[in-house]
């Protein structure tokens, strides 16, 4: 299975994926996971990411394309994968389609998580961590029991502005793939209102893989 998971940030996407690797066995590429590590390990190019990264910016096209397409050339990638965090622009989407087309295999589903910004709101500005055991609560979904709360932190890009404006960026710049992928016919949809259970169902539904 070759997919893409696409959604606002703070639609479930990272719980998601979790969930369905586990069933599909396949690697999960997510570029923010391997850019990090790039920044971590100190490379030219993580050095070059690591700037745009913290002004809160996209990667050049450029550094993220080419790092994606070394890495679904890789053996483990060669009966599938799920792209996470990637394409995240129009350009990216079409070197991603040029290079499965020169490799003559086909995508078989870019599943778009969808959830209101106002809920994304509600969701991220509420959450808050233990910054003891990196545990993530909620205020009102899941509180944090009573011994714990007292010390709980909120991340500094959870604020309502910081999220107002990570959508803003999702809108003006990802959502130009999902048009893209319409026209290609391999864009599924997926409620992402609901118990994580429920969205790990609906998921299994788009993607023809039968109940849990
Ligand atoms: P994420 O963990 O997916 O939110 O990514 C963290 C940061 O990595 C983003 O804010 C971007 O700066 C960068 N990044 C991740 N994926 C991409 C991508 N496909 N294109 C450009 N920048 C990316």
């Amino acid at each position: 299975m070759r997919m893409i998971l696409v959604g606002p940030p703070g639609a479930g996407k990272g719980t998601q994926a979790a969930r369905l690797l586990d069933r599909l066995g396949i690697p999960h590429i997510s570029t923010g996971d391997m850019l990090r590590a790039a920044v971590r390990a100190g490379t030219e190019m993580g050095r070059q990411a690591d700037e745009f990264m913290k002004a809160g910016k996209l990667v050049p096209d450029d550094v993220v394309i080419g790092m994606v397409l070394d890495r679904i050339a890789e053996a483990d990638a060669a009966e599938g994968f799920m792209l996470d965090g990637f394409p995240r622009t129009r350009p990216q989407a079409e070197a991603l389609d040029g290079a499965l087309r020169r490799a003559k295999v086909t995508l078989d589903a870019v599943v778009l998580i969808e959830v209101d910004d106002d809920l994304i709101v509600g969701r991220i500005t509420g959450r808050r961590m233990d910054p003891e055991t990196g545990a993530i609560y909620h205020i009102s979904y899941n509180p944090p029991p009573a011994d714990v709360a007292a010390r709980v932190i909120q991340r500094k890009d959870d604020t309502e502005e910081a999220c107002r404006e990570r959508l803003a960026k999702y809108h003006s710049e990802t959502t130009p793939i999902i048009p893209f992928y319409e026209e290609l016919g391999c864009l599924k949809r997926v409620d992402g209102v609901g118990t994580p259970d429920e969205v790990t169902q609906r998921m299994l539904e788009v993607l023809e893989l039968g109940a849990e």
